[in-house]
């Protein structure tokens, strides 16, 4: 007997938006997570609206108008911070690029504007002069992720039916799940959230690992007041299949400095790789020299989880009638677990989905061999 409408499998950012929507849509939920740690954790929790194709934009720039919905009931813990990006043009070209980004992002509504080389330095002084410019955009902003996603399930437990439960599933069949300790679990459908680990539970997702650095500094309030990414981020972040770094910082509202970021593919190691992470500070100190002179505090690693294309797997999986995915969110998984969520829940209550589910469908992998 299935006393569960939907059952969820994996608590990040995703899972917990997940839960959230489907309670909202009216439906009860369990959710299981084993605390395997992920990529909430890991993350930097920056929200931002990104257009390398339409699919990418409509789903960030749809989240972001779901964060900020969000951000006023949410607690101090979540560190919700509006703080814009500054994307930084070093040179003519990028600004030409920075320049094609806006009239992108403004024919969609997206608030942002250009910054010269003198507007920028008053808005960023610690910057190394010489830059050609930035562009704003103004509604980006940053939260803390993994307690972002705990508020989200007490959200959706305070106002649905929603039970949670520590354990490790171990086998997905049909309507029911078994967990490592061989009890079972059945709901009328099961939703799989786990990250990088989905493929154990579905073989055959077309996920790959892309490891990151982070590190973060102690407290120095006022040096950085919007998260700051070069251009060229765009380059490494998403055309890249080698090892890549691009200056990415965040201020913290604590008054910390997060510095990224780095991507690798084809490693599992967690440990921190020491010229990889040379790299990206390097790469760091060319646009802020300051860095030099502050102490980091920590430095950890995560894995995003990548498909082929950069986009996420959210909808049904065609040969599981009962199972669907919301997985390989890469490095944007904070940022889109709201629209991913209201999506899913939208597809899977049977009502008008928000945005054209396709570009996200499963079957635009026909060469995935599902088990
Ligand atoms: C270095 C780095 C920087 C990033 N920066 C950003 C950023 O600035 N902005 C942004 O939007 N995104 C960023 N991301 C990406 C973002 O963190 C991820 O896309 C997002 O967290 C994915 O969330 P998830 O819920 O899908 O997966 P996860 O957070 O990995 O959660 C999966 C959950 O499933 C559970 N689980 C796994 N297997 C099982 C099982 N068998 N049974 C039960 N539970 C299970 C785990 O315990 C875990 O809690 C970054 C990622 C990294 C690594």
């Amino acid at each position: 007997m299935q006393t569960t409408d939907v059952l969820v499998i994996g608590a990040g950012i995703v899972g917990a938006a997940c839960a959230h929507s489907l309670v909202q849509a009216g439906l009860s939920v369990r959710i299981i997570d084993a605390r395997l740690g992920g990529a909430t954790a890991a993350g930097m929790g920056h929200l931002v609206v990104m257009d390398d194709n339409p699919a990418e934009l409509a789903l960030s720039k749809s989240s972001l108008d779901l964060w900020h919905a969000l951000a006023p009931q949410m607690d101090a813990g979540c560190a919700f911070t509006a703080c814009g990006t500054l994307w930084l043009a070093a040179n003519e070209e990028e600004l030409l690029a920075a320049h094609a980004k806006r009239a992108t992002l403004q024919a969609q509504g997206v608030a942002c504007e250009m910054l010269d080389a003198v507007a920028l330095a008053r808005a960023e002084p610690a910057l190394r002069r010489g830059l050609a410019g930035a562009l704003k955009v103004n509604g980006d902003s940053v939260v803390y992720a993994p307690r972002a996603a705990q508020w989200l399930v007490a959200q959706a437990a305070a106002h649905g039916s929603v039970v949670f439960e520590q354990a490790e599933a171990a086998q997905i069949d049909g309507h029911t799940v078994t967990l490592r300790d061989g009890s079972q679990r059945s709901a009328g459908a099961i939703v799989l959230t786990s990250g990088i680990q989905a493929p154990q539970l579905c073989p055959g997702l077309p996920l790959r690992p892309k490891k990151g650095h982070l590190v973060i500094t102690d407290r120095y309030p006022g040096t950085v007041h919007h998260q700051l990414v070069e251009l060229g981020y765009i380059t490494s972040a998403h055309h890249s299949d080698g090892t890549s770094v691009a200056f990415n910082v965040q201020p913290r509202p604590t008054g910390q400095l997060l510095i990224g970021s780095s991507r690798e593919f084809d490693t599992t190691d967690p440990a921190v790789n020491n010229t990889v992470l040379a790299r990206m500070l390097q790469r760091a100190l060319t646009y802020l020299p300051g860095l030099a002179d502050l102490n980091a505090i920590r430095t950890w690693t995560g894995f995003r989880a990548a498909t082929p294309d950069s986009l996420p797997i959210i909808g049904p999986l065609p040969v599981h009638p009962h199972l669907w995915l919301a997985v390989g969110h890469e490095g944007l998984g904070v940022t889109t677990a709201p629209a991913t969520a209201q999506l899913l829940a939208a597809q899977i209550t049977g009502s008008t989905p928000p945005i054209d589910p396709m570009p996200y469908a499963a079957q635009r992998f026909d060469s995935w061999d599902v088990a």
